[in-house]
């Protein structure tokens, strides 16, 4: 990576104003799954041992430019400070006096976590005067949120025109990871996508094509590439606007891409829905794909079998129904069973699914970031690493 990091800056008694992905799924007001929080850890302890203050900000949740007490980020600070050996202040507000008094009182080894950075209609807008305010809390800003660096709002990309900028260690590990897989690929090179929408996928696909030796395909992606390969899908979700889109790709891959060869097929979209394997040309009239079949596990698995590189993003089916979460637990047994491979989730739903699985420790690594480990995959510069200080 050829931006500065935070151990090129000297940190003694300076003010850290450091950019967090806290956007932690919540339930009743607690926080279910924390590691977004566990991953910004190594950053904010060395800054705290190397003599820093640190002023903490972060969006959660989609608030819409007004505040939400169930959106308050007052839950993250308190799970921060039952985390680390450091006080954890909390401050009501993201910018203006009260921000500004309590950043300038802290101390050496103090954090301070400042509210809700989407509360303010500012920060989606990019707005210069929020990017400056915000700069006021603190000497140097780090920027550890990878989830977030594909968006330019005040607070990822803003703030860095108006104080030095560095990466923070996640945000580093983040590009270092997804960066070699892509420049320096060990061969054979599998991509598995899922998910939903074909759409949202097109340009990471034609970019792989590029890079790739095989991409399997899954989750209900796949079914707009069977229709365009003249199957019919059922009820299945089909995004039609996309057929002509896939049946390119398709012909331009075609030593490449993998489709499923049976689904999990059910009579209605629901978790106890009746449910039926089917090889792909004989779904039913009105059944819909929710899952890969076995067929499709045990195919997906000989292209996956001596494997050296595999990136995976989106689920292989509706695994928030268990029953038809069986092709994604699959696909991350797989992973988590290649010897010898380097192995990487792109965020999101695969990454939840990994983590559910108890599989993320036997992966290389599982980023934080769902859209921004795709725009990364895609190609595209991201606008909050942009923004950041090359190093010379
Ligand atoms: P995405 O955000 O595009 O990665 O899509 C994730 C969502 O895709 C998850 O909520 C899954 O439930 C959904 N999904 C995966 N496979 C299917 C399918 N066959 N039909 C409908 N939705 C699906």
């Amino acid at each position: 990576m050829n931006k500065k990091t935070i151990k090129d800056v000297d940190w003694q008694g300076k003010r850290a104003l450091v950019r967090v992905d806290f956007n932690v799924p919540l339930s009743d007001g607690h926080i279910t799954d924390d590691a977004r929080i566990r991953a910004a850890l190594p950053t904010i302890e060395y800054l705290l041992e190397n003599g820093a203050s640190v002023v903490l900000m972060s969006h959660l949740g989609r608030p819409k430019g007004k505040p939400n007490p169930d959106l308050s980020l007052k839950v993250a600070a308190d799970h921060l400070d039952a985390l680390i050996d450091a006080p954890v202040r909390f401050c009501p507000e993201t910018t203006g006096p009260m921000a500004e008094s309590t950043a300038a009182a802290l101390k050496p080894g103090e954090v301070l976590l400042l509210e809700n950075t989407r509360f303010d209609p500012r920060e989606k807008k990019n707005d210069p005067e929020m990017a400056q305010q915000l700069a006021k809390l603190g000497d140097v800003f780090v920027n550890d949120a990878f989830g977030s660096a594909h968006r330019a709002h005040a607070s990822t990309t803003g703030v860095a025109q108006y104080l030095p900028a560095v990466a923070g260690f996640l945000m580093e590990k983040e590009l270092d990871y997804l960066g070699d897989a892509l420049e320096n690929p060990r061969s054979p090179f599998v991509a598995i996508l899922g998910g939903a929408k074909i759409s949202d996928k097109i340009g990471v696909i034609q970019a792989l094509l590029e890079k790739v030796d095989t991409i399997l395909i899954g989750g209900g992606m796949a079914n707009t590439f069977l229709v365009s390969e003249g199957y019919p899908m059922g009820a299945s979700l089909v995004e039609q606007e996309s057929i002509a889109t896939a049946a390119g790709l398709m012909e331009k891959g075609a030593d490449i891409i993998q489709l499923p060869v049976d689904l999990r097929v059910a009579d209605q979209f629901a978790a106890d829905a009746e449910n039926k394997v089917v090889n792909v040309e004989d779904v039913p009239d009105g059944w819909m794909a929710l899952d890969i079949g076995p067929a499709t596990i045990a195919h997906f698995s000989n292209w996956l079998a001596g494997a050296k590189t595999v990136i995976w993003n989106g689920p292989m089916g509706v695994f928030e129904f268990p029953v038809f979460a069986q092709g994604t637990v699959a696909v991350a047994e797989m992973l988590a069973g290649l010897e010898d491979a380097t192995t990487i989730i792109g965020g999101g739903d695969s990454a939840a699914a990994v983590r559910q699985a108890g599989l993320d420790d036997k992966i290389s690594h599982v980023s934080t970031g769902g859209g921004a480990s795709l725009e990364f995959l895609e190609g595209k510069e991201l606008p909050g690493v942009a923004a950041l200080n090359d190093r010379e």
